[in-house]
């Protein structure tokens, strides 16, 4: 089989990683400049959308802020799963706030900016603090802007203001912000049949909007159960198939779905040495038509997010049942630069073996591991 993935980037890199024992080849689609790549070497293969649909048997995406047009010559080649509108509910948040109202899933209470006397409504509404994202291309916490007192409302939407003005496209979604314990989401694939696997909730850690790392353990059935729940509803109201993400916040054993994201996600790339069956190998089953892979949880994971650095102490491969992921990408300032996986046979293990980890590691390029530590 022949897939098509719109996006260039690591998602892609480790879809063509996963398919190639599937006999599943990966040609990757740079939306920006236009161009075929080979999704590890990056080199080019040839340009223009058209043939390479052409070309394709399947074609599905590894993120979700993709022009319109392109969404709909995919969509037009009757080749694109989950297809342009799970996509564009990934992307534009209006779309995705009025998706989990209609699927019935607990959600944090919104309203839509498009103008001052929207702001105003929101604040009175909704109340405060609050917490503002872009509708369109928010990614790592970037587009949002948060309100906790009154007496910087007028700075908070002069802010806004100008962001509006300088794009007619944009609009703003207010959200009640939400007291939460722990982020926690939910990797899970739908086939073509509309058969449903999930992995276990994976507790995630952010720092500054990024995620940093993400745990992988045993969880309580109550809390899987309800994720469960919302996930299939989700994925039955877009009729979805491949792998989905939901990020949830969990306040006092109660689940919100804070976002969606109709792709493999960063939060499950544990997946790769955690589960039977890891989540770029599920999506390209999904999407292929083929029956889905093991989703249960082999033995307690963490991954942790390599940012803006390129170079990490070898001598961590040392350690046991520990994976290292490189992407091939240049170097930038807190840019996803690759991951590191680690296992161990029971939770206990897992938080020794990550203490010996974080030893070798940089405190200065991984400041917020120790703390994090403690947490787990
Ligand atoms: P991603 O890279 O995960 O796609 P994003 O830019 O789309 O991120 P969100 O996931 O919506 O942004 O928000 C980023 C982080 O901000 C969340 O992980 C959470 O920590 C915090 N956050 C978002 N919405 C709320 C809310 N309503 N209440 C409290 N905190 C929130
Ligand atoms: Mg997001
Ligand atoms: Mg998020």
């Amino acid at each position: 089989m022949k897939v098509l993935v719109l996006g260039a980037g690591q998602l892609a890199r480790m879809m063509a990683l996963a398919g190639a024992p599937l006999s599943i080849t990966i040609s990757a689609y740079d939306v920006n400049t236009d161009t075929l790549v080979h999704p590890l070497t990056q080199q080019q293969l040839g340009s223009g959308l058209a043939q390479a649909l052409e070309a394709a048997d399947v074609v599905t995406a590894e993120f979700e802020h993709i022009p319109l047009a392109i969404l709909e010559q995919c969509q037009a080649s009757g080749k694109f799963l989950p297809g342009a509108s799970a996509i564009r509910a990934g992307g534009d948040r209006r779309v995705e706030k009025a998706l989990l109202a209609s699927a019935g899933v607990a959600n944090a209470a919104y309203q839509v900016i498009n103008n001052q006397a929207d702001f105003e409504k929101a604040v009175s509404r909704l109340g405060l603090p609050l917490i503002f994202k872009s509708a369109l291309a928010g990614y790592d916490g970037k587009g949002q802007w948060r309100l906790k007192e009154a007496a910087q409302t007028a700075s908070v939407w002069q802010q806004m203001a100008d962001f509006l003005a300088a794009d007619s496209s944009q609009a703003i979604v207010a959200e009640q912000f939400i007291g939460f314990q722990r982020e926690v989401s939910l990797v899970g694939a739908r086939s073509r049949t509309g058969e449903v696997k999930v992995y276990p909730l994976t507790e995630n850690h952010h720092v500054n909007g990024v995620l940093s790392v993400s745990l992988a353990r045993p969880v309580d059935h109550a809390l899987q159960h309800q994720a469960e729940q919302m996930f299939a509803a989700v994925a039955e109201q877009l009729d979805y198939v491949g792998v989905l993400a939901i990020e949830f916040f969990d306040v006092a054993g109660q689940l919100l779905v804070n976002e969606i994201a109709p792709r493999v996600h960063n939060s499950g790339h544990w997946t790769q040495q955690g589960a039977d069956c890891c989540q770029f190998a599920n999506h390209l089953r999904a999407v292929c038509g083929l029956p889905l892979g093991s989703t249960a949880l082999v033995r307690p994971t963490l991954m942790v997010n390599i940012l803006g650095e390129d170079e990490v102490p070898n001598a961590i491969l040392n350690i046991p049942a520990l994976g290292l992921h490189w992407y091939g990408k240049t170097k930038r300032a807190g840019r996803k630069m690759g991951h590191i996986n680690l296992s161990a046979n029971s939770t206990a293990e897992l938080k020794a073996q990550f203490a010996k980890l974080i030893d070798q590691l940089p405190a200065s390029a991984f400041p917020e591991l120790e703390q994090m530590l403690h947490q787990l």
